[in-house]
């Protein structure tokens, strides 16, 4: 087979996917009748797995995007000598596994026209509608930018690319879809494109599946990945997983079993899972660890799904009943989810035949969400819903944007998301091809500052795109831009209008206060006296006062000229030093106060300047009083707590302070319960939390070497009739003999 005529692509872009793939010439060839009834089959089963709507025809968006994207590729062959359709066509049928939805089929089977015929956008949304052609504009736009090999500083730069102009989760969801089947058919290509592309997508689309929670697409492009950058490895790590293939079945069988087993006797419904390694895995496992194959390979994993999160609790107890866990090798993700929304418990444990046995235990609910990440979230948004616009999408995307940060320590994540993350910025190129990240509506100044000040400075014009622009022209995400520069070209104090980042704003005022200091000093320096004889101040004795120098110091300011400078420049207002000196002469003058005797709530205090004391944890419900701390704000202690009764009576320090009445933020505390171990006991314990519609944030279960119990639980109550109740209950488990609450190093018997 010939490769493509390509005369559209560049070298190292993602359209060499589509294009080498693809052979126009031989236009002899038309699609047999077996052909097409092979494809008229595969749409019909797709069409079915697509949710009927009232207003409009089952078939008629799908089918016409079909009808419509046969006769745009027709005469358009994929190297393996398929019709070109076949490729769309499986993209949709991967998609509609996910996010199964007539506008995103459509896509789907439409989303390679815009680039390889000579269909244009406006037809597309003439025909299709708004959505489709949004969608199939977005893939294309994604398909555009330039992957290639990029260093490895590029590699987040292009990822957030990507995220940038994809807008719509859905265009980021087709486009891993295409890659995938091209990966899968990368056999066709010489090996040089097919090392390119697989690097290009072991660093950018692998990620990026894994980010959005895309498991099995992630896998599967790694997988792919391996094979065809290193072959070799490849191959042996397959003969040496298929050579043990039977053994591990019958070992998988049993540990299958007993867990069942067990499970069932308990009243636990479970699906038991055997999970298999994917090569790329125990590749990394290998590399990354220094270890040997059979290290990685014969640990062997199970996955356990139940209904219910108590359930995944309480299967842990039991399993750890049946085989010792080991020690330091629980990981609580439901308490705590990854970055990507991964929740499940893992655990080891030393299992049949003295083997080490990985366990992962979660709900249905949690895997679909492993498996399928966002677009599990998207189906489960759609259900409610009978229409969604797209604008939707655009805040949900950002929310996503959140999960795309590079995050290496999962505890330090938190669920603050910056959502003018990628919306708010524009992606261009220098003409080597680097990519530079500049705020939206920067112009070329900002650009010419990014690179170099050097560059900034001796700015005279810019081209975007191989064309002339004004020095105002607003960059777009995907622009190239060359700076022209010239010997006698300077900033000017236009420029602080045009630019947008601060880098550029920055750049351009020092240059403009060097070029001019002298007469910017004097000039400063007649302002300021102005303000300060206003004030009855004598100017030369403030600019010698320490008063001055700490104004100075608080500007962040060294020499008295660069202040004038600044002044005279405008960046800093005499207004500004003015109030600074009132301030700290009211400072001198003020007498301390403090609001004592009146009884401040909790919650009226701002959460800046409260916390609850570690020494005695209070919670809501207990008396308490606040402890005025030096600059740490109020740190509030239960009325009894040793800590506080040496300030008793001392009302400068102590302030008195209440619950807030149905406050609905409860507090977390953590419980332990000492027991005599028996089966069921975890069981037990959860579901009697549970109905006291106390919520279980994390979980630890210890056995001692006595058959004795030690389960600490982390719970969120409301206040310390709750917990007080909660403890009277677990006392009559059978079994039970203690429980207690920690509060920082104290222990705190509760019943
Ligand atoms: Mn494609």
């Amino acid at each position: 087979m010939v490769e493509g005529s390509g005369g559209t692509t560049q070298e190292g872009t993602l359209l060499e996917e589509a294009g080498l793939t693809l052979r126009k010439e031989d236009r002899s060839q038309i699609i047999s009748p077996e052909e097409r009834q092979d494809l008229e089959n595969r749409l019909q089963i797709l069409l079915a797995r697509i949710p009927p709507e009232k207003d409009s025809p089952l078939e008629s968006l799908p089918r016409k995007a079909f009808e419509y994207a046969m006769q745009a590729h027709s005469g358009q062959w994929r190297v393996s000598g398929e019709p070109y359709i076949t490729h769309p066509l499986t993209v949709a049928e991967i998609v509609t596994d996910l996010v199964p939805d007539r506008e995103t089929l459509a896509a789907c089977l439409l989303h390679d026209v815009l680039e390889d015929t000579s269909v244009n956008a406006d037809m597309l949304r003439t025909e299709f509608g708004e959505e489709v052609a949004f969608l199939v504009e977005g893939v294309t736009n994604v398909s555009r930018i330039r992957f290639g090999m990029p260093h490895e500083k590029q590699v987040e730069n292009l990822r957030r690319l990507l995220v940038a102009t994809a807008k719509d989760l859905r265009v980021i969801l087709i486009k891993l879809c295409d890659r995938l089947h091209n990966m899968r058919t990368l056999e066709a290509l010489p090996t040089i494109k097919q090392r390119r592309i697989a690097q290009s997508t072991l660093d950018i689309f692998a990620p990026l599946a894994h980010r959005l929670g895309l498991e099995r697409i992630k896998n599967e492009l790694e997988d792919l990945c391996l094979y065809y950058l290193h072959p070799s490895i490849y191959r042996d790590i397959k003969h040496k997983v298929d050579e043990r293939l039977a053994a591990r079945l019958d070992y998988g069988r049993k540990v299958q079993n007993i867990v069942a087993d067990v499970l069932a006797t308990n009243g636990i419904d479970a699906e038991v899972e055997w999970r298999v390694k994917h090569f790329y895995s125990i590749f990394s496992k290998m590399q990354r660890d220094n270890k040997d194959f059979s290290e990685i390979y014969d640990l062997t994993g199970i996955r356990i799904l139940v209904g219910t999160v108590e359930q995944c609790y309480a299967s842990l107890g039991m399993l750890h009943g049946v085989w010792p866990p080991v020690e330091g090798r629980f990981k609580d993700y439901i308490s705590k989810p990854k970055p990507n929304d991964y929740r499940s418990l893992h655990t080891t444990v030393l299992g049949p035949e003295g083997r080490l046995l990985e366990v992962q235990i979660r709900t249905h609910q949690m895997h679909r969400v492993c498996e399928e990440g966002v677009a599990a979230h998207w189906r489960y948004k759609e259900r409610g819903r009978s229409s969604r616009k797209l604008g939707d999408d655009a805040v949900w995307l950002s929310q996503m944007s959140g999960l795309l940060q590079e995050t290496r320590d999962q505890d330090e994540w938190s669920y603050s998301i910056k959502t003018d993350l990628f919306t708010d910025e524009a992606y261009c190129y220098s003409p080597k091809g680097d990519i530079i990240r500049l705020p939206a509506g920067s112009c070329p100044i900002d650009f010419a500052y990014h690179i170099h000040t050097e560059l900034g400075d001796r700015c005279q014009g810019a081209r975007v795109n191989g064309r002339y622009v004004p020095l105002s022209y607003q960059l777009k995400t995907g622009d190239v831009v060359e700076i022209e520069t010239s010997k006698s070209a300077h900033p000017s104090p236009d420029w602080l209008g045009l630019v947008k980042s601060s880098r550029a704003r920055h750049k351009i005022r020092n240059y403009l206060i060097e070029a001019n200091r002298e007469q910017l000093i004097e000039q400063g320096r007649l302002m300021l006296g102005r303000e300060l004889h206003r004030l009855g101040v004598n100017p030369p004795t403030f600019f010698s006062s320490d008063a001055c120098m700490e104004i100075m110091e608080s500007l962040e300011i060294q020499h008295l000229d660069d202040l004038f400078a600044l002044i005279g420049f405008g960046r800093i207002a005499t207004k500004q030093v003015v109030m600074r000196i009132m301030k700290s002469r009211a400072r001198e003058k003020k007498v301390e106060k403090r609001p004592i005797g009146e009884t401040l709530k909790a919650t009226d205090i701002d959460d800046m300047l409260y916390r609850l004391a570690r020494c005695c944890q209070p919670v809501p419900g207990e008396s308490i009083v606040g402890l005025v701390t030096r600059g740490r704000g109020i740190s509030i202690h239960r009325e009894d707590c040793t800590n506080i009764i040496k300030f008793q009576g001392d009302r400068a320090r102590l302030i008195p302070i209440r619950w807030e009445e149905n406050g609905q933020a409860g507090s977390q505390v953590e419980i332990t319960v000492h027991a005599n171990d028996r089966q069921q006991l975890l069981a037990d314990i959860t579901s009697v939390i549970s109905s006291h519609a106390v919520d279980i944030r994390g979980s630890n279960t210890v056995s001692t070497d006595d058959s004795k119990a030690i389960l600490t639980f982390t719970i969120l109550i409301r206040d310390i009739k709750q917990l007080r109740r909660l403890a009277t209950s677990l006392m009559d488990i059978r079994g039970v003999t203690n429980v207690s609450q920690k509060r920082g190093s104290r222990t705190i018997r509760l019943t």
